[in-house]
């Protein structure tokens, strides 16, 4: 693969040796500290898998350090004022923009995410904190619910220390979708990032610390799933897990929380469809049903990753997609031209190359792509897989590579069969200018989050996150602090009603024993 050389390329040796050379700690308490045993691991550039940097890989002892730290910053987080937490955030997010070029880079040496997405997921990062800032103060904010002879409210309170558990796609703007809320409600939290991933973690710890955030508010432990990540789910200081990863994880986690109960909120795994009906705008929708399959390397978890087109048009827009896949520009992730990086790691490149033969072996078309990119380093051709059925494993499973599905169907009852005929159901995108069916389509569809006649464009209030096998509960908005947060009701008598009178050797006057719950 040839390499041109940018002021990327530049940044990203100044970052390799200012930051990357000694290695990563944990943040724990306001310390940067290394794994009590001394353990650590290696992690990789996926460019050409030559090692990045090493990694305090921590384990139930230091998950117990960084609970402990978590649980006593609460004390008095949880009684800082709505204000003060706003103020905070703000600062965060400042330094977030200040520092978006850095993030970006290295971002993209980390996972091998085209820098062209790189920058903007920093700046929505950002944003993310922003958005809570400025809902902090009013994250208490209750209900007036007044009954006869009874006044009563609702107040909210932050549940407690938590934990965060982060997929390696996109970590950084992940990340503060799930820890901006947090803070912003007066949680304190544990942040356990992917192994795969852990760089741009490490800054984000560093940023909110520079930014004031009190000592044991946020605390960074590095390490594998299956040590820290499951001592932080069964940890009993940790009220609560916010994980993002695939499905199978997710039920691990509830397994491990069940003893001591946690409180889960799961943004897992998606096969997403996208419906193109003939009477679409088909420019439009070729626009973006080639970006929200080929963008972020298809690592993405609402990517439409089966596209469903209508009989009459198939072959047309089938090809269309595939002139374009060829097109697309795989390269240096740190170059600006790039589309398509390489995929985050050998073991990853592996699964999405294994499914280039299941698709020959199932009986479908390779109209583009489905090899390998370059001698080295974990690069895959924008795929497209045609003349296939939605019972196929290419049809079933999630790649989360550049790798797209195209079915053909032949109305909308169908379209609709197809659509839900899969465990997942995260996201769906549906193509039609026909007022009436898109409303019907859209109810019937089974996803959490539909976009009609556009790709992905998110809005912050609204709720996000999946249903069927594709995730428990809501992100954005208000929804988050239901999450991060416990409804207290409060009710005051106004004086007026009668209290049951046991023991005073009278009938009741009027039926009231069952009145209570
Ligand atoms: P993963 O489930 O393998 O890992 C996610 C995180 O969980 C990592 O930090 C990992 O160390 C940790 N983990 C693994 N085993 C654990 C265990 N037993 N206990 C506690 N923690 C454990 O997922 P991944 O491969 O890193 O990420 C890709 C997946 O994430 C895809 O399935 C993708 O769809 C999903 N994802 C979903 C959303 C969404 O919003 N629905 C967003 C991004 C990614």
């Amino acid at each position: 693969m040839t390499q041109t050389l940018t002021p990327n390329h530049e940044l990203a040796a100044r970052l390799r040796e200012s930051r990357l050379k000694d290695g990563l700690k944990h943040f724990i308490g306001g310390e940067w500290v290394d794994s009590q045993g001394g353990a650590t691991f290696q992690t990789h550039t996926p460019t050409d898998n030559s090692p990045l940097t090493t990694v305090a890989s921590g384990d139930a002892t230091d998950i117990d350090r960084a609970a402990r730290a978590a649980y006593d910053a609460f004390q008095t987080w949880r009684e800082v004022g709505g204000a003060e937490r706003r103020n905070i955030l703000h600062k965060i997010a400042d330094l977030i923009e200040a520092r978006a070029q850095d993030i970006a880079v290295l971002e993209s040496l980390d996972t091998g995410q085209a820098i062209r997405f790189m920058k903007s997921a920093a700046v929505r990062g950002a944003e993310n904190f922003r958005f809570y800032a400025d809902r902090a103060p009013a994250a208490g904010d209750g209900q007036s619910l007044p009954a006869p002879g009874f006044l009563n409210y609702t107040l909210r309170q932050p549940i407690g220390p938590v934990g965060v558990i982060t997929p390696w796609n996109t970590p950084f703007m992940l990340s503060t979708w799930k820890i901006a809320p947090a803070l912003a409600a007066g949680c304190t939290v544990v942040h356990k990032p992917a192994e795969w991933s852990p760089v741009t973690a490490t800054l984000l710890a560093e940023i909110m610390d520079e930014a004031g955030l009190p000592k044991g508010v946020h605390n960074l432990v590095h390490g594998y799933g299956e040590s820290a990540g499951k001592a932080l789910t069964e940890h009993p200081l940790i009220q609560a897990i916010a994980f993002v990863g695939e499905t199978v994880t997710g039920s691990h986690i509830m397994r491990q929380g069940a003893d001591t109960l946690k409180r889960v909120h799961f943004e897992l795994g998606g096969k997403n469809p996208v419906v193109v009906f003939d009477d679409a705008d088909l420019d439009k929708a070729l626009d973006a049903v080639v970006f929200m399959i080929y963008s972020l390397n298809g690592e993405r978890c609402t990517s439409s990753s089966r596209v469903l087109i209508q009989e009459g048009i198939y072959d047309e827009f089938t090809a269309r997609i595939a002139e374009r896949a060829r097109n697309i520009r795989v390269g240096d992730p740190l170059d600006p031209a790039t589309e398509v990086g390489p995929l985050v790691h050998p073991r990853h490149f592996e699964k999405v190359m294994s499914y280039f033969n299941k698709a020959r072996e199932e009986g479908a078309t390779v109209a583009a792509g489905g090899e390998r990119v370059g001698g080295e380093g974990n690069y895959v051709s924008p795929t497209l897989f045609t003349r296939a059925r939605n019972d196929m494993r290419i049809a079933q499973e999630e790649i989360f590579g550049p790798v797209l599905t195209a079915i053909p169907f032949r109305d909308e009852a169908e379209a609709l069969h197809l659509a839900n005929d899969v465990k997942y159901g995260l996201a769906g995108y549906l193509w039609t200018n026909d007022l009436t069916r898109a409303h019907r389509f859209a109810h019937g569809l089974e996803a959490g989050m539909i976009w009609v006649n556009s790709e992905n464009v998110r809005h912050l209030p609204t709720p996000f996150g999946g249903m069927k096998n594709s995730g428990i509960g809501r992100d954005g908005g208000d929804y988050s602090f239901e999450f991060y947060m416990e409804t207290k009701n409060i009710a005051i008598s106004l004086g007026t009603h009668q209290t049951a009178r046991l023991g005073v050797g009278q009938p009741p006057k009027v039926p009231q024993e069952g009145a209570g719950e």
